[in-house]
């Protein structure tokens, strides 16, 4: 762990907010919505899955029977947009209906409000749905007090120094989850606004093949892969 111990999180973060501005609120804070707009679109950036969920929305809907009544070929409709293998995405959008009405009685709501093992676990039962993608719903529809992490995310905190990368994703996630125990801001807002804040940080700077530290990098003297490259 960084030595800069558990204030480092919180002065991160501030001043990640301090050079991005704060991030807008996310717009979809309902269960089923946030799966469906997870598996809608593949390798898709973030304004063509927003177009293939307003599509799967307006032309469809969203609500478990109003995906049930369509055929393969009208949601194939809304997946295309969201990239390759739409076929594959569009029977995925069917199976995350089924399970939703037939399993869970329409009432997703419902599971969240169990002991967060179980709610972790009946969301991990739908498609492309792990440990993150599990967190982020619980903290996007103000479940449970989890901060997510996804890939741009806990890269710049891995090189930031929290934890080292391990032979897995899902290791490095649980050990950077582990080295955040405790020092984690308090309120849904600034848990979500961190993860906001990370994401946009990986993507824009602390980007995955060549970190643009020189270029204006406002962590360059919280950072620990910086100052071990200085050396
Ligand atoms: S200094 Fe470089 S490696 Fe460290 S957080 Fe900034 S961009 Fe990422």
């Amino acid at each position: 762990m960084h030595a800069a111990g558990s204030k480092l999180f919180s002065v991160i973060v501030k001043r990640l907010e301090k050079f991005y501005g704060r991030p807008t609120p996310p717009k979809i804070t309902g269960p089923l919505e946030l799966i469906l707009f997870e598996n809608v679109a593949y390798l898709a950036d973030d304004d063509k899955r927003a177009a293939a969920f307003a599509a799967l929305k307006q032309n469809i809907g969203t609500r478990p029977e109003e995906i049930l009544k369509a055929s393969q070929k009208q949601i194939e409709e809304a997946t295309r947009m969201g990239g390759i293998v739409p076929e594959l995405r569009a029977r995925r959008l069917r199976q995350i209906a089924e399970l939703a009405h037939y399993i869970f009685d329409d009432d997703l709501g419902a599971e969240l409000k169990k002991p967060l093992p179980q709610a972790k676990k009946s969301l991990k039962r739908f498609p492309t749905i792990g440990d993150p993608g599990a967190e982020k719903i619980l903290m996007f529809t103000r479940s449970y007090p989890v901060l997510a992490l996804e890939s741009n995310g806990l890269r710049a905190l891995v090189r930031l120094g929290f934890a080292e990368e391990k032979k897995s994703y899902s290791a490095t996630y649980r050990a950077v989850q582990q080295a955040l125990a405790g020092k984690l801001p308090s309120g849904y807002d600034a848990l979500i606004a961190a993860h906001q804040l990370l994401r946009q940080h990986g993507q824009e700077i602390c980007k995955r093949t060549r970190p643009l530290c020189e270029a204006g990098c406002p962590l360059t003297a919280q950072c620990r892969y910086f100052q071990s490259r200085a050396k």
